[in-house]
């Protein structure tokens, strides 16, 4: 197989809308355009087989639940879980994380210490200090050198109480893609939990948590093609069997009585009352998408518009490159040297060029290097060489004004 992201793009009905026709998109770590394939198969749903799961077991009830069930087994085939018990549907990857956060902390004794870094989205780093606190439990940081997380010194930080190690998978603000096998390494000499957030890495490449090696993953489908609304936590079942489930309701329990309930089997103990099932099926549809592409071509695709932003900007004297371009997983942040950067953010917008500025959910990031404020154009395997060079010719009349 090969790829052409002129014939990707075509799959995506928002790009052939009249309105959107010199549309720019680079705000893709944020949320990704949805192919036609997932924006039919919610319909679909809705048309065809709308009715609640597990609960009744009249026709269009048993098909809702072969739908879900369905999905939860190409989910696991996704990110090669053993067992599709180990894929718990949830709202998105921060949902996923307070999921954990909650559950692993509950169980944790006062003293006991969290891991987590720098470069982490908000999402990866208040619920453990919420917890933190209710806890009493200690946070700590992976040494960093001016805000970046400097992974192969994550050994310094960890000791015989460390018992979770949640890091990110790929950084939605700089785009720093750690090495996951090296952080396996480091952390095999100890007894204690590895979560990844994978928010940012299933775009971009194929998951395999039984080669990652880690216990626990969260993802988001909106960032992979899929709605919004539904992601998935992978976690491997000795640990799921024995963490407390978090919300109560519908369809996690067996049995109820008077003053205690009897929990159901994996997955169904994580996933109270009614999931969003018309998004589980658009999730479906994005996982069957991304199976149909060639994703080694599609990444290498990335890479290149990746390093090509990279290139320019580094070698124009009017920007300061943030981000780099080895190990990215397709964020260039950079910030304008003259001018700021809400002021670029709209000169592009006036463009149809869409970027995101801001501390992107990364606030410590940020701060620690001296970055509050920046501009992130972030690619998606639709972005083509046209969109680039657009980008850049804006980046140059911008320029050109502010002399
Ligand atoms: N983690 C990372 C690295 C992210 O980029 C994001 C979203 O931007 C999240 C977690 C949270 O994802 P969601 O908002 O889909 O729950």
């Amino acid at each position: 197989m090969s790829f052409s992201a002129e014939q990707f793009k075509k799959q995506f009905p928002l790009f052939a809308q009249e309105e959107n026709a010199g549309l720019v998109y680079l705000d893709n770590a944020a949320t990704t355009q949805k192919p036609l394939s997932v924006i039919n198969a919610m319909r679909d749903y809705y048309i065809h087989s709308s009715a609640n799961t597990h609960r009744s077991s009249h026709r269009l009830a048993r098909r809702s639940t072969e739908m879900v069930e369905q999905v939860r087994n190409e989910t696991k085939q996704f990110v090669n879980a053993v067992s599709a018990k180990e894929i718990i549907f949830c709202r998105g990857a921060t949902e996923a994380l307070n999921l954990l956060a909650h559950c692993l902390c509950s169980e944790l004794q006062p003293g006991d210490e969290i891991v987590i870094s720098t470069a982490e989205h908000h999402a990866n780093i208040v619920p453990w200090q919420m917890m933190a606190k209710r806890h009493n439990l200690i946070l700590r940081y992976v040494p960093h050198s001016a805000g970046i997380p400097q992974f192969d010194r994550l050994g310094e930080v960890l000791n015989d109480r460390t018992r979770v190690v949640s890091l990110t998978g790929g950084s939605n603000s700089i785009g720093l893609r750690p090495d996951l096998s090296l952080i396996r390494k480091l952390l095999r000499p100890w007894q204690l939990i590895w979560i990844v957030d994978g928010a940012q890495l299933a775009a971009h490449e194929e998951i395999d948590v039984q080669k990652i090696g880690c216990d626990f993953f969260v993802c988001s489908a909106h960032k992979f093609y899929g709605p919004s609304g539904i992601g998935f936590l992978y976690g491997r079942e000795t640990l799921l069997e024995s963490m407390p489930p978090w919300h109560g309701g519908g369809e996690m329990i067996a049995e109820v009585e008077f003053q205690q309930s009897h929990y159901a089997e994996l997955p169904h103990k994580f996933e109270a009352g009614t999931s969003p099932l018309a998004a589980i099926a658009g999730l479906g549809a994005s996982l069957d998408f991304l199976s149909r592409q060639d994703r080694t071509a599609m990444a290498e695709h990335e890479q290149r518009l990746t390093h090509w932003l990279h290139r320019e900007l580094n070698a124009s004297p009017n920007f300061r490159l943030i981000s780099q371009a080895s190990h990215n997983l397709g964020i260039i942040s950079f910030v304008p040297v003259e001018g700021s950067a809400t002021d670029l953010m709209h000169w592009l917008d006036e463009r149809d060029i869409a970027v995101r500025v801001g501390h992107h959910c990364a606030q410590i990031l940020g701060r620690t290097s001296g970055n509050q404020v920046t501009v992130r154009a972030s690619i998606a395997a639709y972005n083509t060489d046209d969109d680039i060079r657009a980008f850049l010719q804006a980046l140059e009349d911008y320029c050109e004004v502010q002399q």
